[in-house]
């Protein structure tokens, strides 16, 4: 029967300037199950090299390792982190403990990665801990314990997942002689459970403990005791491991908060690009979105499907005084026209008002009766005046809300009669006065009939302008088409303007997005730059943590286990990152709207959603290369380095 270890002609060589070293030079070695094995030599002979490849952490370069009957080297890297999870048990001479864990945190490390449900590992591990005499110091961290207690707790991570072969780096090289026999009493015990026990030292005293010693010389084995090899039975073998990815994950999670809460300062400072870039995004996107609706809000009452058409080329035509083609009878043509809902004319005269001792000046705007229906302007009190009051040159108005409030300050001013000019009005309704632009208008308008304004004030049929209605189902720009052809024939000259209020709105709305999407493209760049911070760092990081990386491979983490401590890392520095900047963002908003800003930021569930969601992209796309160089890490190299 081949025994469980089998070593043909292993050689182990590293390149180096000129040439290849070579540390191990062709090693025939074979071990059996349940044996009590030193390996002795002096410092640099090749004894820790020979530990990593037989421990499955390192590869040889040459010859033939065969493990339990089969080929290592047709092994793939995932197949090798399960032997050395499920196989083997590291015992080194610098414990390797994580700093930040607790004893029983550290024993349970390995049986995470075999994934063994949470309370099963942890009463298995609070077993081998209390077997090793550590029951009492299961909470403790490895600063606060001795050598010896923490290469105890080092033990009890190599059996948590029932190893069959125990690889002792000199266990004892950092410890006192009392501890050093304590634990080689541990190592005794457990090979006489049937455990395969493989030692390194270079120490007669210790190697003599074991039942065979190998001494090693310069990569080749200058003497072995063996003449009493008897293959014991395996112990039980360890039952395989259901693996739950998500347990794993849950403990990644788990791991990386614990790493952000050993580092807080510098996590913080990690964050804090995320943090300005999140905020930045979400104020600017919803300062962006409150003055556009403070814009819409202000121009909203002009109406959105109405033309007005005035006499001239544009406004400020010094020549618009002028023109006198612009007549009602345009208006009346212009009515019966496809697209057209209604056209109601305006006339329009300042005029002094007097009422009792109360003298003020007013626009009387001269209009239609649909005027009110056309401009959306809302009556709050009274009625308007119908077709009959137009034909019939009425004198009955609608006061605006400002002109009651000068004229009327109190009592009821509908029926009341005051002086306009040398022309008595009474008032029938009165009128929202019309906010145009921030702030309101703060001027009187009182809406009399077209045809009174005419005959009393001005004496012509041409009109100041007329305020089209579109029909509902008609398109804006055609029936501006129309409405200008049919005009500029009537007139045999386009002597006219129209103004689409329509048009205003979607300049202002473009106008403000233009700014916004500037504005957050800036943010965007903050965004970037936070992520390439967050990259910095975690690269940082994981040198720095390259030991700790060395560990968990060598207890049997997978690449992707190492890969998703990394990542889940980024992503919550990223996430929380974006959480204080949305809240940093909302505090914004409040102070802004306590300073007094003229609109109110205006913060949508879809972009602090997105912003979120950027967040956690960034933590994934820049976490990704950090993560991935960690994982890519040699186990060897890493455990010697930390
Ligand atoms: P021991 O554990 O017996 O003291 P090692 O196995 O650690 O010795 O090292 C044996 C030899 O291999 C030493 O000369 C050492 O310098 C060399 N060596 C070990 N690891 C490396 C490496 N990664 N690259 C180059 N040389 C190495
Ligand atoms: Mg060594």
């Amino acid at each position: 029967m081949e025994p469980l270890i089998r070593l043909s002609g292993v050689t182990r060589s590293y390149p180096s300037g000129d040439g290849d070293l070579t540390v191990l030079h062709g090693i025939d070695l074979d071990i059996a199950q349940g044996e009590f094995v030193a390996i002795i030599g002096a410092s640099g002979s090749g004894k820790s090299t020979l530990m990593n490849i037989l421990g499955c952490l390192d590869r040889p370069s040459g010859g033939s390792y065969r493990l339990d009957g089969r080929e290592v080297a047709t092994l793939d890297p995932g197949q090798l982190a399960g032997l050395r999870r499920e196989f083997f048990g590291f015992v080194f001479q610098r414990y390797h403990l994580l700093s930040e864990m607790t004893a029983l945190g550290n024993v349970e490390v390995p049986a995470i990665y075999r994934g063994i449900p949470s309370s099963a590992r942890r009463d298995k591990a609070a077993a081998l801990l209390g077997r090793l005499g550590m029951g009492d110091r299961l909470g403790h961290h490895p600063g606060q314990l001795s050598g010896g207690q923490q290469q105890r707790v080092s033990i009890a991570r190599a059996l948590v997942n029932d190893a069959r072969v125990i690889l002792a780096d000199e266990p004892t090289g950092a410890l006192d002689s009392r501890s050093g026999e304590e634990v080689l009493t541990i190592l005794e015990e457990l090979n006489a459970e049937g455990r395969t026990v493989i030692l390194v030292t270079h120490d007669p005293k210790v190697a003599a403990r074991a039942r065979r010693v190998i001494e090693i010389a310069d990569g080749r084995i200058l003497s072995d005791s063996a003449d009493s090899v008897v293959a014991t039975p395996a112990p039980q073998p360890a039952t395989p491991s259901g693996v739950p990815r998500i347990g794993r994950l849950a403990e990644a999670l788990r791991m990386a908060v614990l790493a952000m809460r050993a580092n807080k300062l510098r996590s913080f400072l990690t964050m804090l690009g995320i943090i300005i870039g999140i905020a930045s995004v979400v104020s600017v996107v919803a300062l962006g979105e409150g003055s556009r609706q403070q814009v819409l809000e202000n121009i909203s009452g002009l109406g959105t499907n109405t033309l007005q058409i005035y006499p001239g080329q544009n406004f400020g035509d010094t020549r618009s005084g002028k023109v006198t083609t612009l007549v009602l009878e345009d208006g009346v043509q212009l009515a019966r026209q496809a697209h057209v809902a209604s056209v109601s004319p305006t006339v329009s005269t300042s005029q002094t008002l007097r009422h009792g001792s109360t003298e003020a000046t007013a626009q009387i705007s001269g209009v239609g009766e649909q005027y009110f229906d056309v401009a959306g302007v809302t009556l709050t009190q009274g009625r308007a005046f119908d077709a009959a009051d137009v034909t019939a040159m009425s004198q009955d108005v609608v006061i605006d809300e400002n002109t009651r409030q000068s004229l009327f300050p109190t009592g009821d001013p509908l029926g009341q009669t005051f002086m306009a000019g040398k022309v008595p009005l009474r008032v029938i309704g009165v009128a929202e006065t019309q906010s145009r632009g921030p702030g309101g208008s703060t001027s009187l308008t009182i809406y009399a009939p077209y045809s009174t304004v005419q005959a009393r004030y001005l004496g012509s049929t041409s009109v100041s302008g007329l305020t089209l209605r579109v029909a509902d189902d008609a398109d804006m720009t055609i029936a501006q088409q129309t409405v200008t052809d049919f005009l500029t024939q009537r007139h045999g000259t386009k002597d006219f303007f129209i103004v689409n209020n329509d048009e205003i709105r979607q300049t202002i709305t473009s106008t403000t997005q233009t700014m916004t999407m500037l504005i957050a493209a800036i943010a965007v760049i903050s965004l970037l730059v936070g992520g390439i911070g967050v990259m910095n760092i975690m690269l940082v990081s994981v040198t720095e943590r390259i030991g700790e990386i060395g560990l968990r491979m060598a207890v049997g983490a997978r690449r992707s286990d190492i890969r998703a401590q990394f990542l889940i890392e980024a992503v919550l520095v990223c996430l929380i990152g974006g959480v204080a900047g949305v809240l940093a963002a909302l505090g914004f908003g409040a102070i802004f709207a306590q300073v007094g800003g003229s609109f109110q930021p205006v913060y949508s569930t879809a972009s602090i959603m997105a912003a979120m969601a950027s967040a956690c992209g960034i933590g994934l796309v820049f976490g990704y290369m950090p993560a991935v160089s960690a994982s890519k890490l040699d186990p060897v190299a890493a455990l010697s380095a930390g």
